[in-house]
């Protein structure tokens, strides 16, 4: 595996693949990686002849900047796994790489509702900061295929809906939610959590599974309200409890008009902010 820093060398590379008719599948990430960023790069090693991994902890999405310095980096340990993984290019830009002529522009996309609901509400700033590194990154990597997980339900959505509007070549794969054991959805930032919270963080997983496998014997308002006293205690405290369309991620208020439901969640288990969601109705 090549770690490339330097973003011209990493296009006329791309250059080469491209005029020699390879594919490229990419996975763009933030690092810390555990075996839910490796899930994304197995179908990209499957599907494409060439894998590129980036690591770029975006300082435009991070809506607190104290979220930012806290943020987990370790690029050689990192960098071992994705060598492990059989990944061809580790992009490890510097922010100058991404962003040469400053930060201080929003990609010109108005997705609506779509961006302002769910985090959009709860981290403003944040998906235009996503969308932005996205939209730079596609551009330098000129990807067949992005791989993206569902995790980020709002996050892929979004960057679909950019994908469609600005007839981007790029298809788009989502990959399942990896969790641990105790069903505890992996993240980067999993790593600031002690022992004890791991454990009881599985509490984000058993609200949305109970609800998923009883969801005809409540009401949406209901489902929220039992699901926000389920999430509080001396220890977990939900900052949301969300039904949405898959689709739209407009907001569902009477379930049985969508086909295709997804319930998010935020919340904050010893000061670490937890994202978690699942697909609780989808009609094929
Ligand atoms: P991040 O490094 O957190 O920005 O995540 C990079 C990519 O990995 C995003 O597309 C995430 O949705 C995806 N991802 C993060 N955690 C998981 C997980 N537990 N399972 C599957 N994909 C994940």
């Amino acid at each position: 595996m090549e770690i490339i820093k330097d973003t011209q060398l990493l296009i006329d590379r791309i250059q080469v693949y491209k005029s020699e008719g390879r594919s490229i599948g990419f996975t763009p990430t933030m690092g810390a990686l555990h075996s839910g960023h490796i899930s994304l790069v197995e179908p990209s090693l499957a599907e494409n002849d060439i894998s590129i991994v980036s690591i770029f902890v975006n300082p435009t999405q991070f809506n607190e900047k104290s979220d930012l310095a806290k943020y987990p980096r370790d690029l050689e340990t990192d960098a071992k796994l994705l060598e492990k993984a059989g990944v061809d290019i580790l992009y490890a830009p510097t922010i100058d790489g991404i962003y040469p002529d400053g930060s201080d522009y929003k990609v010109q996309l108005d997705l609506g509702e779509m961006v302002r609901v769910l985090e959009g509400e709860h981290r403003p700033g944040h998906f235009e900061g996503v969308l932005q590194v996205v939209k730079r990154l596609l551009d330098i990597v000129e990807p067949n295929h992005l791989y993206m997980g569902q995790k980020d339900f709002q996050q892929f959505s979004l960057i679909q809906a950019m994908i469609s509007k600005l007839n981007l070549e790029v298809k788009l794969r989502v990959c399942p939610i990896k969790r641990a054991a105790n069903g505890l959805a992996l993240s980067s930032r999993n790593r600031r959590l002690s022992k004890e919270g791991t454990l009881l963080a599985s509490i984000i997983h058993m609200t949305l599974t109970h609800i998923k496998n009883h969801f005809q014997e409540k009401s949406v308002e209901e489902w929220k309200a039992w699901a926000m006293e389920n999430l509080s205690n001396e220890w977990s405290d939900p900052e949301y409890f969300e039904f949405s369309d898959g689709f739209t991620l407009a907001n569902v208020i009477d379930k049985e008009n969508h086909n295709y439901i997804v319930a998010s969640t935020a919340v904050w288990i010893e000061k670490v902010r937890l994202i978690d969601n699942m697909i609780i109705k989808k009609v094929d």
